[in-house]
């Protein structure tokens, strides 16, 4: 029920954390946070409330600049660890708010194709069509456009590609995103609130628009795929 996304400069575990907790009035039943740890995907997720992911972090800290993070309200799956976002399929981790209508078809063709399912929910093939088309050597540009384009729903994604670790794809269809704009470091959230601590210059993603966040800013698209110009606003700090 909530996103965050950091592509930074610093140590991101405590600030993905933070926000998530600003995120905490939309309600959820379970949480996480991916990252990219010496370019591989790591996580660490908990049901229940944040002070229980707060508690496996502090046995397992995640030592990495570029995150995301996720507050989930169970649609597709009971609110356990196994279906707690982010969802990791080989190259790609995911948090999603919202439901993809369309995931039994979608679910079918993967297994059909020889992929396995860890989870329970409808956000798990999101990570596995992205990975798929990866695989067929597609950017994760081209690949993310071509995982959208099979999506139906309502949808806020945020995404993580193992390697990659200067990027972070997002893409919304119905829940609000917001981009925020630091000092070399760029972030994704569910609302203007939860990038508060970071910036107080803001972006709005409109519904079919997707974005790549890098260090130097984000390249925003429109659902037909061209470039898009999202006006920064500046907002009464909120930190
Ligand atoms: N439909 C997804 C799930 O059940 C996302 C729910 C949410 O918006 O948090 O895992």
């Amino acid at each position: 029920c909530g996103i965050i996304g950091i592509v930074g400069n610093s140590s991101v575990q405590d600030r993905l954390i933070e926000s998530l907790k600003r995120l905490e009035y939309r309600g959820y039943d379970s949480a996480g946070i991916a990252a990219q740890v010496n370019g591989k995907l790591e996580r660490r997720r908990a049901p229940g409330k944040l002070r229980e992911l707060e508690a496996v972090v502090a046995k397992e800290p995640l030592n990495a600049t570029t995150g995301i993070g996720h507050t989930r309200w169970a649609t597709h799956g009971a609110p356990t660890e196994r279906n707690a976002h982010p969802h990791i399929v080989g190259r790609v981790a995911v948090v999603h708010n919202g439901i993809i209508e369309n995931f039994a078809e979608l679910k079918a063709e993967l297994i059909a194709t020889g992929r396995e399912f860890q989870s329970d929910t409808d956000t798990e093939v999101v990570a596995h069509l992205l990975d798929a088309e990866l695989a067929t050597g597609l950017s994760p540009r081209e690949a993310f456009a071509a995982t959208l384009a099979r999506l139906r729903g309502a949808f806020a994604l945020c995404v993580l590609i193992g390697g990659e670790d200067e990027v972070i794809l997002a893409a919304r269809n119905g829940p609000p995103l917001a981009l925020g704009y630091g000092q070399g470091e760029m972030y994704v959230g569910s609302d203007g609130l939860a990038l508060g601590p970071f910036t107080n210059r803001i972006a709005y993603l409109q519904d079919g628009d997707w974005a790549v966040l890098t260090h130097n800013g984000a390249e925003v698209y429109d659902a037909s795929g061209a470039p898009a110009d999202r006006p920064i606003r500046t907002v009464p700090s909120s930190a």
